[in-house]
C-alpha cells in the first residue's frame, strides 16, 4: 500500500464524480433542447414526469397501475427535481400521483449528481447508448462501496480507461464541442497532483455518499 493507490483512487473518483456529470449533464441538456424539442429543462422533465414519477417510490398512479420493479429513484432526488403543488388529480384520485407535482420552475442540470443524470439519460433520453451509462454506474458503485481508499495500478488503468471511453463516445454522440471540452476536462484531471488534504476530503464525501444512500434506502421502507 503507498501514497500513489490513495492518489489513484483519488483520481478515478474525481473523474466519476466531477468530469462525469460535467459531461452527462450537457448530454441531457443537449437532448432536451435538440431532439426533445423541449423549450427549458423544465418543460423537458414535466413533459416526462409521469415516468419519472414511476422511477421513484410509487407502485401506481392515477392512470395505471405499474407493477414496476423496486423503486430506483430516491425521494431526495425525486424532490430535487420535482415540488409538490395545490392542484387536486386530474382524475379525482385521492392517492399520491404526478399530477400533484410540478418541474421546479428554472431548475438546471447542475442539481443532478452523477447518479441522478444516469437515471435521467437512462429513461428519458431515448436513444442515448444506454452501455456507456452502464459502465458508469458500475465503477460508480465499486468505488463507493470499495472496502479501502486505494487501488492497484491494473485497476485503475481499467477504470480510467473504461470511464474515459463511456463520456468520450456519449459526448461525441451530441456534439464535437462537448467531445472536446470533455477530453479536456480529462487531460487537466490526469496532469494534476493529487493533494493528501483532497484526498481525505474525497473520502469523507464518499463515506457520506454512502451513509446518505444507506439512509434513504431506509427511509423509503425499501430493505
Ligand atoms: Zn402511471
Ligand atoms: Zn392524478
Amino acid at each position: 500500500m503507498s501514497r500513489d493507490d490513495e492518489a489513484r483512487y483519488g483520481r478515478v473518483c474525481l473523474l466519476v464524480l466531477n468530469v462525469c456529470p460535467f459531461t452527462l449533464r450537457q448530454v441531457i441538456d443537449d437532448y432536451s433542447l435538440r431532439h426533445a424539442r423541449s423549450l427549458s429543462l423544465c418543460d423537458f422533465l414535466e413533459k416526462n414526469k409521469h415516468s419519472l414519477f414511476h422511477l421513484y417510490a410509487k407502485k401506481c398512479c392515477c392512470k395505471h397501475l405499474q407493477q414496476n420493479r423496486s423503486p430506483l429513484m430516491y425521494k431526495s432526488q425525486w424532490d430535487s427535481l420535482f415540488m409538490q403543488n395545490t392542484s387536486s388529480c386530474q382524475k379525482g384520485k385521492q392517492i399520491d400521483c404526478p399530477c400533484k407535482y410540478d418541474c421546479k420552475p428554472g431548475i438546471t442540470t447542475k442539481v443532478m449528481d452523477v447518479t441522478l443524470c444516469c437515471l435521467v439519460i437512462n429513461n428519458i433520453c431515448h436513444g442515448v447508448d444506454v452501455n456507456h451509462i452502464k459502465t458508469i454506474r458500475e465503477i460508480r458503485n465499486n468505488l463507493i462501496h470499495a472496502e479501502s481508499a486505494r487501488l492497484d495500478l491494473l485497476t485503475f488503468n481499467g477504470y480510467m480507461n473504461r470511464v474515459k471511453t463511456a463520456i468520450c463516445q456519449l459526448a461525441k454522440n451530441m456534439s464535437t464541442t462537448l467531445h472536446t471540452d470533455t477530453v479536456k476536462k480529462i487531460a487537466e484531471l490526469e496532469n494534476r497532483l493529487m493533494d493528501p488534504v483532497e484526498l481525505r476530503e474525497l473520502r469523507n464525501l464518499i463515506i457520506d455518499q454512502k451513509r446518505f444512500t444507506e439512509l434513504e434506502v431506509v427511509r423509503m421502507g425499501l430493505l
